[in-house]
């Protein structure tokens, strides 16, 4: 699943080839039509298809940010701004093409889901082969309200003490430390993999509850959340299953883990284990981790 790292190589790759082009003409697969006509609504969320095609005709893309793990895009059209919220799902991505046959791999070209026809000619093309991903148009944020809730983004300075403050709240601190620091809520675009990742390189077990944790130890774990999500941008993100940029290129971050989905603890050298939190699979090592 792309995390903040992985999106924020997508805004990175998007921002200079879409910024300030114009979205002609949009296309919807007939996938997309048929569960729309089964009661669905997969990808486009929050309005019908022909509206939908009909908004986005004509507005101009005017800005592409990242906040947390979603990508805005926002537009103008008559004067009006919009608002375009979309989020990855599992294994969304976004090309910049001449040509839908210029997509590589097969296993996108064969899930391309939403196309804008752009003014210079090009298309960016929305492919996801489990179609998990999201877009949502809307004329503000406040229209989805649990974007409002979205903790700030980690690099922020209000981010830390709006950690701090959250967890200290007793439905946090009942929880284990890998689940709160998971919750979009709590901290901005912190998934399974760079949790695992900074939970290990604390040498905090994952399943410790939160109560039973000395803030004097918060601190430097969610410091070492920022490190590992900043090393991860400069190294393009991680590709563990799906994750492409704009032009198809996978990240290098996967070969700097040290424990997501390791077999044996680098620093002792014994088999790691696997608990599930919250669903996901968390891989710690029971000798370092306490
Ligand atoms: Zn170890």
């Amino acid at each position: 699943m792309p995390e903040l790292p992985e999106v924020e190589g997508v805004v990175n790759s998007l921002k200079p080839v879409a910024t300030g082009k114009t979205i002609e003409h949009v296309e919807i697969s007939s996938v997309l039509q048929v569960s729309r006509q089964a009661g669905k609504q997969a990808i486009i969320k929050g309005s019908e298809l022909e509206p939908f095609k009909q908004e986005l005709a004509n507005a101009k893309i005017t800005q592409i940010v990242r906040r947390s793990k979603y990508i805005y895009f926002h537009l103008l059209k008559d004067q009006q701004e919009l608002l375009l919220v979309t989020h990855l799902g599992m294994t969304g991505a976004w090309f910049y093409v001449q040509d839908t046959a210029d997509i590589a791999e097969d296993k996108f070209r064969k899930h391309i889901h939403v196309i804008w026809k752009l003014d210079d000619g090009m298309m960016l093309v929305y492919a996801d082969i489990r179609r998990f991903g999201e877009m949502r148009l809307m004329t503000s944020e406040d229209q989805f309200p649990p974007l409002l809730l979205m903790a700030p983004e980690p690099f922020n300075e209000s981010a830390l003490h709006h950690f701090i403050e959250m967890s200290k709240l007793t439905k946090y601190q009942n929880k284990s430390i890998k689940e709160t620091i998971m919750d979009g809520q709590v901290i901005s675009g912190c998934g399974n993999i760079y949790a695992t990742e900074a939970l290990y390189r604390m040498r905090i077990h994952p399943g410790r509850k939160v109560k039973r944790i000395s803030q004097k130890r918060l601190i430097p774990l969610f410091q070492m959340i920022v490190d590992v999500l900043n090393e991860s941008i400069s190294a393009g993100g991680s590709s563990i299953s799906d994750y492409r940029n704009i032009n198809g290129e996978a990240g290098g971050m996967q070969d700097r883990l040290q424990m997501y989905g390791k077999k044996q603890c680098p620093a002792c050298l014994i088999p790691t284990k696997q608990v599930v939190l919250g669903g996901r699979n968390s891989w710690y090592c029971p000798s370092c981790q306490r």
